[in-house]
């Protein structure tokens, strides 16, 4: 009985540590008892959308699920899409009314939530792109190891968003373009590397950030190709340690 009693608070301590830790989580996992349907497997859309906004976000899935595979080789990220029609009921699934698109990752599951901007191959493949480098390392090296400039900037070689060139030195000086356009002075990675210091500014200091990031990230590419970055991830996750 006493045994029992222990258990039953280790249970309840660890739920309540990982609800704390993890806040979206069950209301992500319990997405199809809230006020959604599944209308493909993993694809969750608020109820009331027109059948416009459902066409094109399946369109843009398929389409984005080819970018992933055209970057990475194949996809092995399996995060569950929860489109929502509502702005208030994206602020409540992401915890912020910012950008068309967040990604939610947790030991047990992730999700990639999207408003109506988020109709849109670009934003899709980049959130597609989070949760990819995440499954590939696990989700606790991905929190210990990779700084955000290293997420987002890869995340930025999947999204046309700002660069659409797809020949990697074209897309190097595109993206030094673009940061010289905003400022003479890109912010040193190193101080890039939690959510925190990247989205937590302003919103011009994290287009900043954004910019430096792909720069970093395009330069690499350009000058080393992008089996440099599958090899940076590789020794991430063998050594444990990230080097760029
Ligand atoms: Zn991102």
């Amino acid at each position: 009985m006493r045994y029992f009693k222990h258990g039953t608070l280790l249970i309840i301590g660890v739920l309540l540590i990982f609800t704390w830790t993890f806040p979206q989580f069950f209301r992500c996992l319990f997405v199809a008892q809230d006020n959604f349907n599944e209308i493909k497997p993993m694809i969750f859309v608020e109820k009331g959308i027109s059948k416009n906004q459902k066409d094109t976000l399946i369109k843009n899935i398929v389409l984005a699920k080819k970018r992933i595979i055209g970057f990475w080789g194949k996809q092995e990220g399996i995060a569950k899409i929860i489109f929502c029609k509502n702005a208030e009921t994206y602020k409540k699934y992401c915890q912020s009314s910012e950008g068309a698109g967040c990604s939610i990752g947790t030991p047990l599951g992730s999700w990639i939530i999207l408003n109506t901007d988020g109709l849109n191959v670009d934003v899709i493949a980049h959130e597609m792109c989070h949760d990819e480098l995440m499954t590939r390392l696990g989700w606790w090296k991905t929190k210990k190891h990779i700084p955000t400039w290293f997420d987002e900037g890869l995340a930025l070689m999947l999204d046309q968003r700002f660069v659409s060139s797809q020949d990697s030195s074209q897309r190097y000086i595109d993206y030094r373009a673009e940061l010289n356009y905003l400022t003479s002075q890109p912010i040193p990675l190193q101080e890039l590397t939690t959510q925190k210091a990247f989205f937590g500014q302003n919103q011009l200091f994290t287009k900043v950030a954004y910019f430096s990031s792909a720069v970093a990230i395009s330069q690499k590419i350009s000058t080393k190709g992008k089996k440099e970055i599958f090899e940076i991830i590789e020794k991430t996750k063998k050594e444990d340690k990230f080097e760029f």
